[in-house]
């Protein structure tokens, strides 16, 4: 009976995504439990309860309309580490765990490293590094009331990151920070054109977390002008930025003064992480 529903299943996925197997697989985990395939052979799924079936049929229909799988399962994994994720908040991406390799190098031989995640959306940037780095001294800003919510989720799960609701961008927030030996920041960074163009997916993830104004630089010529200050003398700034950005965002590192500007690329070969030191 299970078994059927699989491939039920996989095959209304695969009208909306180029991975319906794995789709359903995560589904049915969400709701038969991670070990549903032993269950499965061993006879204990012949008969799955009402409940489980309604909620089946609740997640595959919430799939079906567009919604992100990883929001539907409300969790999803980042670096080793199982994230709550939920609409107030950007789900991680594979593409961001260049920016956490980045920054691990960045801070190698600094011991007791004190670090600083802008617009921390998860947490998933901070708390990645503070599992590699438990003696770094690891603070998450996230302004949004909900974002922060599931920011504040996942450092009681994780621990060791102190959550902090502030703006960014707002010059006061940085006058709070000095000597820090990093600061790092996914921020948003869509231009106008991508947002009338939105993969479907998307759609559903936060505007804010996304838009980074018509050029898609806003965040870029604010962060790398407002915090320098609060950075110590030889500390990094290692930013997430679009495939196409990496002139634009390293012109602009240039021009409010840091040095040793460089964009590293992630596993797929593309632009991914701008670094700048003060
Ligand atoms: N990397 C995301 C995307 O292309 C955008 C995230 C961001 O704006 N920081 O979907």
């Amino acid at each position: 009976m299970v078994k059927r529903l699989f491939h039920e299943l996989t095959g209304r996925l695969s009208r909306i995504t180029d991975d319906p197997r794995f789709e359903a697989e995560v589904i049915f985990q969400t709701v038969f439990g991670r070990d549903w395939r032993l269950k499965e052979l061993s006879g204990r799924l012949a008969e799955p309860s009402a409940a489980e079936l309604e909620a089946l049929e609740k997640l595959a229909k919430r799939r079906l309309s567009g919604e992100p799988l990883q929001y539907i399962v409300g969790e999803w994994e980042f670096y080793g580490l199982t994230l709550k994720v939920a609409e107030g908040a950007l789900i991680p991406r594979q593409d961001t765990e260049s920016l956490v390799d980045v920054s691990l190098g960045l801070i190698e031989e600094i011991p007791r490293p004190r670090i600083l995640d802008l617009c921390s959306g998860t947490g998933c940037i901070a708390l990645a590094i503070k599992s590699r780095r438990p003696d770094a001294e690891v603070t998450a800003l996230e302004l949004y009331p909900e974002a922060y919510e599931i920011l504040r989720e996942n450092c009681r799960r994780y621990g060791g990151v102190e959550p902090l609701r502030a703006d960014a961008l707002k010059p006061q927030t940085a006058e709070g920070f000095s000597g820090l030996d990093l600061i790092t920041a996914n921020p948003p960074y869509l231009t106008a054109g991508d947002m009338n163009e939105l993969q479907r997916e998307l759609k559903f993830e936060p505007k804010t977390a996304l838009f980074g104004g018509e050029d898609g630089l806003d965040f870029y010529r604010a962060i790398s002008k407002v915090w320098r200050r609060s950075l110590r003398e030889g500390g990094y700034i290692a930013l997430e930025i679009g495939a196409a950005q990496k002139e634009a965002v390293s012109a602009i590192l240039k021009s409010s003064g840091w040095r040793e500007i460089r964009v590293e690329n992630d596993l797929a070969g593309k632009p991914r992480v701008a670094i700048g030191r003060k």
